[in-house]
């Protein structure tokens, strides 16, 4: 069994943490001044780990190793959300950094760039998926600051880089460890959290057209209160959604809004987005089915009801043999104290998941919180985490 050194670990968790430090927290938005500073430290910390590492065309970090062999691929992101957590994508790729010195060979290391989705959703990992075509590189832009992906590319010294795409040949699969992010691990007393499979979403604009008019002298009768409907709607899709949903299903109306937005006008126009997710794509289906059946009831009403879908994510199944794998480590290093848990949040993982075997595994997160500064994890949850990591790999690669 291969034994992680855990104080080296922690060592460079801590000296990454610095760059870019605010509060107890990291900010590096994507392909910011800092953010490259990270990732040419992981190349560096790579290279002295005995890897060839390289920056790709579109950020991505790459640590091969050199010897013959099959490999399998750890890793996870660098770059956070703004004023957020230190352990957020970063850990997952120390993971990787560490299981490569403690297994001395076939172990691959990527950290993905722009997981936290400043430019785009998953470019990185839809980059080496072979999923990002030139064209969408092209049209995208910093959702912050506008600056386009290309300049930033250019700003950071990447343009006319290549872009290192997955050969799935190479490698048995890939793991991304990360934090929970919830607190469910935390409130269960357990330590290590298996994932089963990430979520899928659908994101839907609802847009309902009515008559705007005087609060007082329109009479009730003959009103089309677009606020109304909207209001009604998202009532009926609470009584409606709980019968059809799985027990982890979870629903969000992220925001409504009328216009004109004046206490004394009948709102005219009303829009909202909404959005649920599941593991299990029939119940997805099931959702949507009954969507469009209250917004087809909805249309019987004064008001007209649109709805248009902006997104749709299939979840993603994590492999069944690399659950059973990191299930073992999890039992030999933590007795009875792990769980296999679907993943509400996207990851990388289900990116790859589309190309290679892939499996996740979490660790506590103090308090559940996270996309946040004062997001933490123990450092016995995080050295602990590593060495079930380092030990299911090493059963991964010898099966
Ligand atoms: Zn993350």
């Amino acid at each position: 069994m291969p034994h992680i050194d855990g104080p080296r670990l922690l060592q460079d968790l801590y000296t990454l943490r610095k760059i870019g430090a605010y509060k107890s927290g990291v900010h590096r938005p994507t392909f910011s001044a800092e953010d490259m500073q990270s990732r040419h430290w992981l190349v560096q910390r790579l290279e002295a780990a005995g890897l060839a590492a390289e920056i790709d065309g579109i950020g991505n970090v790459h640590g091969r190793c050199p010897k013959p062999g099959v490999k399998l691929l750890i890793g996870s992101h660098l770059e956070t959300q703004n004023h957020a957590g230190w352990l957020d994508g970063a850990m997952g790729v120390l993971f990787g950094l560490e299981v490569a010195r403690a297994l001395g060979g076939g172990i691959d290391v990527a950290a993905f760039a722009d997981e936290e989705g400043h430019f785009g959703s998953f470019i990185g990992s839809r980059s080496f998926c072979g999923q990002l075509a030139d064209a969408e590189i092209d049209r995208l832009a910093n959702h912050n600051t506008g600056q386009s992906l290309r300049d930033a590319l250019a700003a950071a010294g990447l343009a006319g880089r290549a872009r290192r795409g997955v050969d799935p040949a190479r490698y048995r699969g890939f793991i991304e460890a990360h934090i929970e992010q919830g607190a469910e691990l935390e409130d269960l007393g357990l330590q290590i959290g298996i994932v089963t499979a990430i979520v899928g979403s659908r994101r839907f604009r609802i847009v309902i057209e009515g008559q705007q008019n005087h609060a007082g002298t329109t009479r009730m009768a003959v009103r089309r209160d677009a606020g109304v409907a909207l209001a009604r709607l998202a009532v009926a899709i609470n009584d409606l959604f709980p019968t059809l949903a799985g027990p982890r299903t979870v629903w969000t109306m992220g925001r409504m809004s009328l216009e004109p937005d004046q206490p004394s006008i009948v709102p005219g126009r009303a829009e909202a987005l909404f959005q649920f997710r599941d593991t299990d794509a029939a119940i997805l289906d099931r959702l949507e089915q009954a969507l469009d059946t209250l917004v087809a009831e909805a249309n019987k009403g004064p008001c007209t009801v649109n709805i248009t879908e902006r997104s749709k994510t299939p979840p993603a199944a994590m492999n069944p043999d690399f659950q059973d794998m990191l299930e073992q480590a999890a039992e030999q290093h933590t007795p009875g104290k792990h769980q296999r848990m679907p993943s509400g949040a996207g990851h990388d993982a289900q990116i790859l998941s589309t190309r290679l075997p892939a499996a996740m595994l979490f660790v506590p997160s103090i308090g559940g919180i996270s996309h946040h500064w004062s997001e933490n994890t123990a450092d016995a949850d995080i050295v602990r985490g590593c060495q079930v990591l380092a030990d299911a790999a090493a059963r991964i690669l010898a099966g």
